[in-house]
């Protein structure tokens, strides 16, 4: 594996050539997802007073 070359997939954490069409992402559907993560962020932080950072720690 070249590290030159290659990057974690934000989603799926799977190492992408960045040749790939769909980098930084391994796939389309990866790339949806993330997508979808920030759009729905975006709603909640709009629909809620609760900060994104702590709904980080939350999950933690
Ligand atoms: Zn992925």
């Amino acid at each position: 594996m070249d590290k030159n070359k290659t990057r974690p997939c934000p989603v799926c954490r799977k190492a992408v050539s960045q040749d790939m069409p769909d980098a930084p992402f391994c796939s389309r559907r990866c790339r949806q997802i993330d997508l979808g993560r920030w759009a729905a962020g975006d709603y909640r932080v709009e629909g809620e007073s609760a900060m994104p950072w702590e709904l980080e720690n939350d999950e933690d």
